[in-house]
Formats: C-alpha cells, sequence, structure tokens
C-alpha cells in the first residue's frame, strides 16, 4: 500500500492511478464521468480501525449514515456488526431496507416530526439521542399514546471548541444542537417523570474533522462528571454514546487513530469509575479515504488573473469546497510530465462562482484527462443535488479488478419524474 496519497489502495502504476486492481482511467471508459469510485478493501480497513478487542464492556460502533448513505456501503457495515446513526425517517428506512433489525439504530436531530418518532418507535428502534426539552415532551406522548416506552438519551452541549470549522462545530453554547450541559441534570430528572420514557444513555457530538484528541478529551471529562451525578441522583445510565467527528487525512492533517480515541476514552471511563457500555458514531473516518471522484477536463482556459481547468463535476456533485472551503486532493489519472505543470482553478459547470473543487492547484493537465478528487467517500455523494437539471452522478464500487454499480447513474426524466 502507498502512503503517496491519503485515499487508502489508490497506487500509481507506471503512469496511471489505480483503485485496488482497477484503473481509474478504465472506469472512468467503462461508466462515464462524473462517477463516485469507492475501494471495497478501504471500506473494510476503514471498519477494521474502529473494532477494539474484547472489553469488559460492550463497545459499538454506529455507523453515521448521513456521510455516505449508498445501501451497499450500509451493507457492508452492517455485516460487521455496525449500529447505525440516523437523522431522519429517510434514513432509519434506509438502513431497514439492508435487512438491519431496528434496535440496531439510534435516531439523532433537532427537529424530529412526530410522524418520524411513531415511525422511529413502532419499528424498536435502540434509542432517540433527544436534543431539547419539547422534543423529550413530544416523545413520550407519543409513546404513551401507543402505549410503548421510548428507550432516550440526551444530547448533551459540552461547550467545548472542537477547533474545527464553524459551519462543522457542533458542540458550543452557540450551536442548535444539544441540551445545555448547565440544564442536563434537571432536564434527566424531569425526563425521569414522564412515564412514556425510559432512560438508558447519554450523548454528545462536539464537532466534524476534529484532528486533535484534546477536544474529544476536555468533553468526555464534562460528561463523565455529569454521569455520576446523575447516579448520585438515582438516574443509572446503560451508555455512554461519545458521538462522531473524528478527523481524517485530507492534505496533512495527522489525526488521532480510532484506537487512540477508544483507548483514551476507556481509560477516562475507568478512572471515572463508571461501568456504562460506549458508543461512537463515526461517519467521515470509515468512508471519506475509501473513494475517489472521476472527473474529466473540459476545457483549459486560461485568462488574465488565472488558469481555470473547468471539469464536468460541480457543486452539485461534491459540495464541500463551496459549503466549507474544504481542500480536496486533486491527481490526474495519466500521470503526466511535472514540468508542464501550471497552476489551475479546478472549477464545475455549475453557474456560480462558488462552484469550485480545488484552487491554485498546480497541475500537468490536458484537455480530456480523467483527474481524481481525493477522499471523497464522506459527505460527497450524500450531498449531492440537481441544480442545474444535472443528473447526480453514478457510484460504482471496486473489489480487487471487479468494479459493479452500486447506485446507476441517474436519467435525465428521472429529475422531472415527480413534476406536473
Ligand atoms: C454527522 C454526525 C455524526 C458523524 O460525524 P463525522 O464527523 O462524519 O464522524 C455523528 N453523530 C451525529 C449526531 C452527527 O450529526
Amino acid at each position: 500500500m502507498s502512503d503517496l496519497y491519503p485515499v487508502t489502495h489508490l497506487t500509481q502504476r507506471g503512469d496511471a492511478l489505480y483503485l485496488e486492481e482497477a484503473a481509474l482511467n478504465d472506469v472512468a471508459r467503462a461508466f462515464g464521468t462524473p462517477v463516485y469510485v469507492y475501494s471495497k478493501a478501504a471500506l473494510q480497513d476503514a471498519w477494521s480501525a474502529w473494532e477494539y478487542p474484547e472489553n469488559e464492556r460492550q463497545i459499538h460502533v454506529c455507523y453515521a449514515v448521513k456521510a455516505c448513505s449508498n445501501l451497499s456501503i450500509l451493507r457492508l457495515f452492517a455485516e460487521r456488526g455496525a449500529f447505525f446513526d440516523t437523522v431522519s425517517e429517510g434514513e432509519i428506512a434506509r438502513v431497514l431496507a439492508v435487512g438491519v433489525p431496528a434496535n440496531r439504530i439510534v435516531f439523532s436531530g433537532v427537529a424530529k416530526s412526530e410522524r418520524e418518532i411513531e415511525f422511529a418507535l413502532t419499528q424498536g428502534i435502540f434509542c432517540f439521542n433527544v436534543e431539547s426539552v419539547p422534543e423529550l415532551q413530544r416523545i413520550h406522548a407519543i409513546a404513551s399514546r401507543l402505549d410503548k416506552r421510548a428507550p432516550i438519551s440526551l444530547r448533551v452541549n459540552p461547550d467545548v471548541d472542537a477547533k474545527t470549522h464553524p459551519y462543522i462545530s457542533t458542540g458550543l453554547k452557540a450551536n442548535k444542537f444539544g441540551i445545555s450541559h448547565t440544564d442536563a441534570l434537571a432536564v434527566y430528572q424531569q425526563a425521569a417523570q414522564l412515564s412514556g420514557l425510559e432512560i438508558i444513555g447519554i450523548d454528545y457530538h462536539i464537532g466534524s474533522q476534529i484532528t486533535e484528541l484534546s477536544p474529544f478529551l476536555d468533553a468526555q471529562n464534562r460528561l463523565f462528571d455529569l454521569v455520576k451525578q446523575l447516579a448520585d441522583v438515582g438516574i443509572v445510565l446503560k451508555h455512554i454514546d461519545l458521538g462522531g467527528g473524528l478527523g481524517v487525512r485530507y492534505q496533512d492533517e495527522t489525526p488521532p487513530l480510532p484506537s487512540a480515541l477508544i483507548e483514551q476514552s476507556l481509560q477516562g471511563l475507568r478512572e471515572a469509575g463508571l461501568t456504562q457500555d460506549l458508543m461512537f458514531e463515526p461517519g467521515r473516518s470509515l468512508v471519506a479515504n475509501a473513494c475517489v471522484l472521476l472527473t474529466k477536463v473540459e476545457y483549459l482556459k486560461p485568462t488574465e488573473e488565472k488558469n481555470f481547468c473547468i471539469v464536468d463535476a460541480g457543486m452539485n456533485d461534491l459540495l464541500r469546497p463551496s459549503l466549507y472551503e474544504a481542500w480536496m486532493g486533486v491527481e490526474n489519472c495519466t500521470v503526466r510530465d511535472a514540468n508542464a505543470a501550471q497552476t489551475y482553478d479546478v472549477v464545475g459547470p455549475v453557474c456560480e462562482t462558488s462552484d469550485w473543487l480545488a484552487r491554485e492547484r498546480t497541475l500537468a493537465v490536458a484537455q480530456g484527462d480523467v483527474l481524481a478528487v481525493l477522499s471523497a467517500g464522506a459527505y460527497g455523494f450524500s450531498m449531492a443535488s440537481n441544480y442545474n437539471t444535472r443528473a447526480r452522478a453514478a457510484e460504482v464500487l471496486v473489489d480487487g479488478s471487479e468494479v459493479c454499480v452500486i447506485r446507476r447513474r441517474e436519467v435525465l426524466s428521472d429529475l422531472w419524474a415527480l413534476e406536473l
């Protein structure tokens, strides 16, 4: 395995890029562009990195479906024993559609509707991660009406700085997520009075693309204190859910390994004298570096100010650069002479100035080349839209030298099929 690239199982052979045993130029020719190409081995490796040896307590890894929700990928993790973190009825239904038992599903999100709560309750999910007092009351009311008890956890906002982009930071007082640390004890006591609820856990999720351990550890310590205070008032929890957010390498980041996060968390639990089961909710770290987005160079356009490399994938296919100014690696699938390199902005076809994939990159590239946007597996296809009436890309899965379609490319008639 080469560590030239952050993407696992991506290698250069001769002048060509391969994902596992599949030449990326061949994949582009066979399936068209833009196309999301996932490596099965890379997904398996990413899952293995979260597996932790047998322990005195259970550790559940709960894949955050929103990072990449393709059924084939959900199934792959389901076969490895994954739990799933969902944020909508749609995501719950996806997970059920691959045959996962409902008692492996956690339901998060700030705006759970009555319909969604009733659906989740009827299915028998593992836990509602509750984000506000009115939500708690709504779940209690629906559960009482259905003569059920809803398993709940409160999402506590620990008020720590995840040191990540403001748009993907979720654990500060000013964020819409969770119940403030200050109010948590009182809200738990309130929940304990509601007969439609069964309190089983506590959770937090402080942000995404976190590349240091310290924000996790600060948040954990605050949470563990709270768990002890709860026990003192007779509220004994079964599990502690430490959320997702572990970062990955896009450029030169060196995020901690999942095993380091798990080890430190276990250490913290032991020091606090707590025996609860542990849960984590990784999304990005399971999928980001198992995928490239292939896109064809339509035109090279030199201007007075800049050189533009205009490609056939845009912000509708891959939103992260436009939305968060995210840096994503770009490589030519045909490796050309570096002496021919120039500085380009790689931009898409969408009619917005914010439609760019990469800025100020040194690339040796010719019209018609296929570029690979690296680390595209997380918040890539799952954020794609039909803006500009563009059909969404295909998704394919590489397994050795075999490549199979796991979501066909949309055809234009799909785009207006629902319109009257
Ligand atoms: C998005 C999200 C996650 C996953 O975050 P990553 O940064 O992709 O690991 C986990 N838990 C909750 C509640 C989320 O909203």
